[in-house]
């Protein structure tokens, strides 16, 4: 359903994808592991149409993704996936509801509905308290579960999170994984985490590990 071909990515003198190649199905749980600075957030971007490789393939269903335009890209990926962003990336000027009902909102779903909706994902994160508040208000744990909230309010097809769990204590952060996993089991949701966190691993069907921006089996191999 989703599928690399050979991802290369450069910055500036840095190569953080060499060469990667990989398949993910419908409905697969996906852990990307590695070394800090091993490509892992870059990866989870390409795949997820956010940046562009400068060689190498992206398909999503049979199809080239990598290829369209930013317009297509930002409607495939308001259409069909929810991201998680490593750091954040909540627009400060709004509620944290307001936050997560964006994606519906942009979908042209009524203001009322989203943010009811938007609550209800709030509450399965057990963050309802904060739906009123601002992002500069919260911490650090709270963010991540309203940024995994936005990720699953529409419903996608493939959930890329990137560290998901990485400003929770390990209780929270089985919480959070509980919530994506059940998601994913019931809804056939495809879900692409990385983390360096065995325990956020072992909720995967699989690991991809990398290494120096290829994947780890090659480069023992
Ligand atoms: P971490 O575990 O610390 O989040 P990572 O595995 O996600 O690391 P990436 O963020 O994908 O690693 O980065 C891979 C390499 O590319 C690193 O050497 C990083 O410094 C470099 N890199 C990533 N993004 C950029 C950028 N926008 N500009 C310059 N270099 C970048
Ligand atoms: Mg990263």
């Amino acid at each position: 359903m989703l599928e690399a071909r050979a991802l290369r990515k450069t910055f500036a003198r840095t190569v953080a994808l060499d060469g990667v190649s990989l398949e993910i199905g419908a409905g697969e749980i996906v852990a990307i592991t590695g070394p800090s600075g091993s490509g892992k957030s870059t990866l989870l971007h390409c795949l997820a149409g956010i940046i562009r490789p400068e060689s190498g393939e992206v398909l999503f269903d049979g199809s080239r993704i990598d290829t369209l335009g930013e317009a297509d890209r930002t409607d495939l990926r308001r259409r069909s996936f929810g991201v998680v962003f490593q750091f954040g990336q909540l627009v400060p000027e709004l509620t944290a509801a307001e936050n997560v009902a964006l994606p519906l909102l942009f979908d042209r779903h009524g203001r009322q509905e989203s943010l009811r909706t938007a609550h209800s994902w709030l509450e399965r994160l057990e963050v309802a308290e904060c739906g009123d508040q601002r992002p500069g208000g919260l911490s650090g744990g709270q963010l991540q579960r309203v940024a995994v909230a936005r990720a699953l309010v529409t419903g996608p097809r493939v959930v890329f999170a990137d560290e998901p769990t990485g400003a929770l204590d390990s209780l929270a952060g089985e919480r959070v994984m509980d919530v994506l996993s059940r998601a994913a089991r019931a809804d056939g949701m495809t879900l692409v985490i990385v983390t360096h966190d065995n325990r956020v691993a072992a909720y995967a069907d699989r690991e991809i590990a990398l290494r120096d921006g290829a994947l780890a089996a090659e480069v023992a191999a």
